[in-house]
C-alpha cells in the first residue's frame, strides 16, 4: 500500500515528521549554500547598479527592494536555527524569502528595464529553479511563493511591455516551464527520498524486531544490554540479567507440529512482555531462548522479575485447537559485580539456567545466592 499522499508526503503524520526531522540538517545546509550565493550576487549587482544608475532615487529603490529581500533571507535564516521553531513556520519563512527576491527581481525590473530588460527574464528563471532544487524535501509552500513571484514578475512585465509582443510570450512560457520542471523535481524527489526513508524505517524495524515473536531482536538486546552494562559499570548502578529457556520446547513441537510451537513461542513472548517494565529490555535470542535486560535492579529485584515471568508462564495452560498445554520456562539470573564484560554476564546467566534445568526445570536459580524455586510453591525459598 502506498504510504504517500498525492502531494508526495507520507500519510502518517509523525512519519513525515521523523521524516522531516531527518532530512533537516541537509535542507539547512543547502539553505546556507543558497543564502551565502544571495548576499554575494546582492552585493555585486549593487555595485554593479551604482556603477549605473548612480547615488539617485532608482538606485536608492534597488537597494531597498534588494535589501528587504536580504533581511527576510536573514530573517528566515535565523529561524533554521531556532529548534523551538515549527518546521511548518521555517518552511513559511523560507518560501516567503524566495518570493521576496522574485519581488526585488520586479522592482528592479521596472526600476531599470531598459538596461537590464534582456537579463531580468533569465535571472528570475534561474532564481526559481534554484528555490526549487534547493528547498526539497517539501513541495507546497515553496511552489506558491514561486508561482505568486512569477505572476508578480510578470505583471510588472506587463507594465513595461506589451503583453502580446513575443517577447513578454517568451518570457511568461520560460516562467511557466520553469515552475513546471520545479514543481515536478521537488514532487517527483521528494516521492523518491520518502520512500528510500520509508524502505530503510523498515529495514532498521526488520533489524531490530524478531519476526516471529514480536519481542527485541538477537542484535538490539545484545546491542542494548551491552550499553546498559557500560553504563551501569561506569555509574555503578545495579544490573542484573535473565536468561530464559521454554522447557521440553522439542516435545511441543514433536508431539503437535512446529506452527503450535510457534504459537506457543509467540504466546510466551506476549505474556512476559506485558509482566515486564517499560525499562526493561526484553529479547529473543534464538529458538526458545530469551534474554531480559533490568536496568537497575540487583540480583533480588531479578528473582522477583524472573518469578513473575515464570509463574505468568506457567499460571495459565497455553490454548492449542481445542486442547490445553502446559508451558514452563526455567530461568537462569546473574547481577552486574562492578568488573567484567556483558558477555561473561550472560554467560553467567546460562550457567544458572543449565543449573535450573538441571534441578528439574519450572525453576529461577540466581547466581552466587543458592536459591532454587521449589515448582508448587509461590515463594521464593532460600537453600
Ligand atoms: P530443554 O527443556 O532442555 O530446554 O529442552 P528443549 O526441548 O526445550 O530444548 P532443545 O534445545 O532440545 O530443543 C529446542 C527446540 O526448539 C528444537 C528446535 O526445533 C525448536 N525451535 C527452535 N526455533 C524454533 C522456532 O522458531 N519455531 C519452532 N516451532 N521451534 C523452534
Ligand atoms: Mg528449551
Ligand atoms: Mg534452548
Amino acid at each position: 500500500m502506498d504510504k504517500l499522499n498525492f502531494m508526495g508526503e507520507f500519510k502518517d503524520s509523525a512519519l513525515e515528521d521523523s521524516f522531516q526531522r531527518d532530512k533537516w540538517p541537509s535542507v539547512r545546509f543547502r539553505l546556507l549554500f543558497l543564502y551565502l550565493v544571495t548576499i554575494v550576487a546582492y552585493i555585486a549587482c549593487g555595485y554593479s547598479h551604482y556603477g549605473d544608475l548612480g547615488p539617485g532615487a532608482e538606485f536608492h529603490t534597488i537597494l531597498l527592494g534588494s535589501l528587504s529581500a536580504c533581511l527576510l533571507g536573514s530573517f528566515a535564516f535565523i529561524l533554521l536555527w531556532a529548534d523551538k521553531v515549527s518546521r511548518r513556520v521555517q518552511y513559511f519563512c523560507m518560501s516567503l524569502c524566495m518570493f521576496s527576491v522574485m519581488a526585488a527581481e520586479s522592482l528592479e525590473l521596472l526600476v531599470k528595464f531598459s538596461d537590464i530588460g534582456s537579463l531580468s527574464v533569465p535571472v528570475t528563471v534561474f532564481i526559481v529553479l534554484a528555490y526549487y532544487i534547493l528547498l526539497p524535501p517539501r513541495i507546497i509552500m515553496p511552489f506558491i511563493a514561486s508561482v505568486c513571484g512569477s505572476v508578480l514578475y510578470l505583471s510588472v512585465l506587463a507594465t513595461v511591455l506589451p503583453v502580446q509582443s513575443s517577447s513578454f510570450l517568451n518570457s511568461a512560457c520560460y516562467l511557466v516551464l520553469a515552475n513546471i520542471f520545479g514543481a515536478f523535481f521537488l514532487y517527483t524527489f521528494g516521492r523518491s527520498l520518502r520512500r528510500e526513508y520509508a524502505a530503510m524505517e523498515d529495514l532498521k524495524k526488520l533489524v531490530a524486531v524478531d519476526e516471529l515473536t514480536g519481542v527485541c531482536s538477537r542484535r538490539r538486546v545484545l546491542e542494548a544490554g551491552d550499553c546498559i552494562f557500560k553504563s551501569a559499570l561506569r555509574f555503578n548502578n545495579k544490573l542484573s540479567v535473565l536468561m530464559m529457556d521454554i522447557d521440553h520446547f522439542k516435545k511441543v513441537n514433536d508431539d503437535h507440529g512446529h506452527c503450535v510451537g510457534d504459537e506457543v513461542l509467540k504466546e510466551t513472548a506476549s505474556r512476559c512482555s506485558d509482566v515486564l517494565r517499560e525499562v526493561d529490555h526484553f529479547g529473543r535470542l534464538g529458538g526458545e531462548e530469551f534474554l531480559v535486560i533490568l536496568p537497575h535492579s540487583g540480583v533480588h529485584d531479578g528473582i522477583k522479575v524472573a518469578e513473575r515471568l515464570r509463574s505468568c508462564v506457567r499460571e495459565r495452560m497455553f490454548k492449542v485447537g481445542e486442547s490445553y498445554l502446559p508451558v514452563s520456562v526455567s530461568i537462569g539470573v546473574a547481577e552486574l559485580r562492578g568488573h567484567g564484560d556483558f558477555k561473561s554476564l550472560i554467560q553467567e546467566a546460562d550457567e544458572q539456567l543449565y543449573r535450573a534445568k538441571k534441578c528439574g526445570r519450572d525453576l529461577v536459580c540466581p547466581a552466587s545466592l543458592k536459591i532454587v524455586r521449589q515448582v508448587q510453591s509461590n515463594e521464593v525459598s532460600v537453600k
